[in-house]
């Protein structure tokens, strides 16, 4: 029996839960969907006699055990951090873009840390990633933008005449083959105007 934790209870010291307790009245012997890089949690699992699958998701954090998530992030048009809209009003859960390489040495540092705790294996939780953002407003992150250049001169698409450089696909442009519209830009998250003030304009657009 296969028993998803999530997380390791107790949490904290109001927390009534205890992993263990209930994985041991459940007849628990392996442990899947656990969010956790602790050796000695892996290990008190592993003692059930199966196999663990901690988890890892479309949002690891920058760095392994970190809050931020920042780098790498899948962006809307006009450059906001993209989320799931069911994690909206959880602060500062920006998706990673599975083409960015700062997600991917996230995404790889996480894994390792995970491996190193001694997991059998990882759950990838939420796994469509960029497919599922593509409803979301994204990804039109600079990589995403180039892998998408790439792949329109590789079938010969010849992409409107643009300003400045001939590689550069125009806001106008993009705004109606990915939103069908040249008017409104859904916004999935809300507009976070300190954060918009330190990022700056957006470097794809001119
Ligand atoms: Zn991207």
């Amino acid at each position: 029996m296969a028993f998803p934790s999530r997380w390791i209870h107790p949490r904290d010291a109001k927390d009534p839960w205890d992993t263990f307790e209930v994985a041991e009245a459940l007849h628990a012997t392996d442990f899947v969907w656990t969010y956790s890089l602790d050796g000695q949690a892996v290990g008190g699992m592993k003692q059930f006699g199966g196999k663990v699958f901690l988890a890892i998701n479309s949002l690891v954090p920058d760095e392994p055990g970190g809050s931020e998530r920042l780098q790498g992030r899948i962006l809307d048009l006009d450059g906001n951090r993209v989320t799931a809209p069911w994690m909206r009003n959880w602060k500062g859960r920006y998706w990673g873009c599975a083409n960015s390489p700062q997600y991917r040495s996230s995404y790889e540092a996480y894994a390792k840390r995970a491996v190193d705790a001694g997991t059998d294996g990882l759950q990838m939780d939420d796994p469509p990633m960029n497919v599922a953002a593509l409803r979301w407003g994204g990804c039109l992150c600079p990589h995403c933008m180039a892998e998408f250049r790439e792949q329109c001169s590789r079938i010969r698409l010849r992409l409107p005449r643009t300003q400045k450089s001939t590689t550069r696909p125009r806001k106008g442009y993009c705004r109606r083959m990915f939103l069908g519209t040249t008017h409104a830009t859904p916004r999935c998250n809300p507009t976070n105007q300190k954060e918009e003030a330190a990022r700056g304009k957006h470097a794809l657009w001119h």
